[in-house]
């Protein structure tokens, strides 16, 4: 039977473990994806440090997955052998609940997570259920699409239910993984795009990724300054701090609407007459369907908003490895993670994926050296669009 090299966490806060184990065989369904790449997202931690209690290990995360399908098992009739497809956060429904027979397939009450419910794309090959799978358009490189499975959907999904319409002013708080994404979508939207964050240092990448407008939010009261500018239509909140959320309420004009992206430990306090006097909103948002992905990877594609790919955190990349087939031999800068397994860091930068140039990521490419610390991107100076894709070659002594 062929092997695959899959990685995997054997146990709730245990380390990752590269294991060989069978190609797996799609079941009625089903479909098996031979994987080019995984993007690393913050989520992937929940698998790694067993914040689910149900889970169950081992696990292979990873839920930013592009590849091409591999086989197809009995029954599927929408995907055939050789396509080139993607696979997001949204695992699957079961098409017999009363909100997927109502349609809403997202709300599904038996909605399947990738890489939480069943295996993800830290492996050479998945299994996917064919509804949880998108199309991929041929022009994108894989690299480059992996990371608009999770992180673009979910920032290009809100904003386009987020009832902001082009010309008004759309806040974007963060960024990092989600926001980089949302800013650049903001823009291609249409919108009057602010970028928010804190210090200075997000201010020239903001700018480069389409903001038209930087707020520093140490430095100022961010939510004046909305108001100053008539107020945003729209607040995309991507920074996961709930407390860095209520201090921007103030900031949406009338009718406004935040829309929370970005999972925080925090609670959001707000008045409750910061909503009522002027018909805000407070509005969460999950990501979205196989369609939505969809679209999301044409809109990158034919806007050129796929570029500035993944500025993930360090704590995924150091903590989670992604294994990623697909690049090409030389393409890679060389780490030795302490597992004794070689770590593959690669930080891409230019506009052609592939050909750029390409820079290792200074204290995250190797070990352990950092902490766990959320919005610690591998944002390297000079670096404006990060991919970062682990991949696990075997370990010197089984080569
Ligand atoms: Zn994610
Ligand atoms: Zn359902």
């Amino acid at each position: 039977m062929p092997k695959m090299k899959i990685a995997v966490v054997p146990k709730a806060g245990a380390d990752f473990e590269i294991q060989e184990r069978e190609i797996p065989t799609p079941g009625q369904g089903q479909v098996r994806i031979k994987v080019q790449a995984c993007g690393v997202c913050f989520s992937d931690h929940m698998v790694k440090d067993g914040l689910m209690p149900w889970i169950q290990y081992p696990r292979s995360p990873g839920h930013e997955v592009a590849g091409i399908i591999d086989e197809v098992g009995p029954g599927v009739t929408s995907w055939k052998k050789g396509q080139k497809v993607g696979v997001g956060w949204h695992g699957g429904h079961d098409f017999t609940c009363l909100q997927c027979r109502r349609g809403d397939f997202i709300n599904c009450a038996n909605e399947k997570w990738t890489g939480i419910h069943y295996d993800g794309g830290y492996g050479e090959y998945m299994i996917a259920p064919w509804e949880a799978v998108a199309a991929m358009p041929d022009a994108l490189d894989p690299v480059e699409a992996a990371p608009l499975l999770c992180a673009g959907i979910t920032t290009f999904n809100a904003l386009r239910h987020s009832g902001a319409q082009p010309g008004d002013l759309v806040a974007v708080l963060g960024v990092g993984g989600l926001g980089h994404l949302g800013i650049q979508f903001a823009n291609k939207c249409g919108y009057q795009v602010v970028g928010i964050s804190r210090g200075k240092e997000s201010e020239a990448l903001a700018k480069k990724l389409g903001a038209h407008i930087y707020i520093d939010s140490s430095a100022t009261d961010a939510a004046a300054e909305l108001k100053k500018l008539g107020g945003a239509r729209v607040i995309l909140s991507t920074a996961p701090s709930g407390k860095a959320m209520a201090s921007l309420i103030n900031g949406l004009g009338a009718n406004g609407t935040m829309m929370v992206l970005g999972a925080g430990p925090d609670p959001i306090e707000v008045q409750t007459g910061q909503l009522i006097f002027g018909n805000k909103e407070l509005k969460g948002w999950a990501s979205g369907i196989a369609p939505d992905s969809e679209d999301t990877l044409r809109f990158a594609e034919y806007t050129g908003s796929s570029h500035a790919i993944a500025v993930t955190n360090c704590t995924a990349a150091l903590h989670l490895i992604c294994l990623a087939a697909g690049l090409g031999p030389g393409d890679e800068d060389l780490a030795i993670g302490e597992n004794g397994h070689r770590v593959v860091t690669m930080l891409r930068r230019g506009r052609t994926v592939g050909q750029g140039r390409r820079e290792t990521a200074p204290p995250c490419g190797r070990g352990r050296a950092v902490e766990h610390r959320p919005g610690h991107g591998l944002q390297a100076e000079g670096v404006d669009r990060v991919a970062v894709i682990i991949r696990v070659a075997a370990a010197p002594n089984d080569e």
